[in-house]
């Protein structure tokens, strides 16, 4: 017992003579040390909407809800949730969507939803059976980090082809009947749909 007793005491005199660990916040103005984890700051332009980072959020503070109505996805940003860990930024497809501030920490708040954000991106929904492929800006984003190659996909073609608006004037719209068609491929549709007409034809001819 004697010994642990001399080791606790000579801590107190060293805590005594040393300066203190912590800081005079909010008497005094904090100053994060570098790498600290403050509050995460989404870019909208840089962000895409393509899901990732609520993927990764180990408390679930980000998710989306697709609403085909309108045809947006709304992404929620629950601050309060988060934990800081980063994992967002270091996930995000675009290295440029969502960072770690480290001057904003002061995040208390009395009004729970205050902690909330939202954004809204577009929408690509399949045509023939209405299921949410992913936002017109992610299918963009991928198109321009994949280069040329991205055109050995019909369906990028088609969103590019709409991009480009090259169908201004004419109507190139071949719209989808009853059954999947041949034709149809040049419309917005799912890898399932298309994958059900390649097949289709692959073994039937035109
Ligand atoms: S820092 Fe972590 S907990 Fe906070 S939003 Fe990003 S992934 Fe989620
Ligand atoms: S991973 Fe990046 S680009 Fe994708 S939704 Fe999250 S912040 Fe946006």
């Amino acid at each position: 017992m004697k010994y642990p007793k001399l080791r606790e005491l000579k801590e107190a005199v060293i805590s005594l003579v040393t300066p203190a660990y912590t800081s005079k916040f909010p008497a005094e103005p904090h100053v994060p040390f570098e790498g600290f984890r403050g509050k995460p700051v989404v870019d909208d332009a840089n962000c895409v909407g393509c899901e990732t980072c609520a993927n990764v959020c180990p408390p679930c503070a980000i998710t989306n809800t697709d609403d085909k109505e309108r045809g947006i996805r709304i992404i929620r940003r629950d601050y309060g949730k988060c934990i800081f860990c980063g994992q967002c930024e270091e996930h995000c497809i675009t290295q440029k969507g969502v960072k770690l501030s480290d001057k904003i920490y002061e995040m208390a708040v009395f009004d729970r939803e205050k902690s909330v954000e939202y954004q809204e991106k577009e929408l690509l929904i399949c045509e023939s059976c209405n299921a949410v492929i992913t936002t017109k800006e992610h299918l963009l984003f991928m198109h321009r980090k994949l280069g040329p190659k991205a055109f050995s996909s019909i369906m990028n073609l088609n969103i590019l082809n709409q991009k480009l608006r090259l169908e201004e004037g004419q109507d190139v719209s071949v719209g989808i009947k009853d059954q999947l068609q041949r034709k149809d491929m040049f419309n917005i549709v799912c890898p399932n749909c298309l994958r059900q007409i390649q097949i289709k034809y692959l073994f039937k001819g035109a």
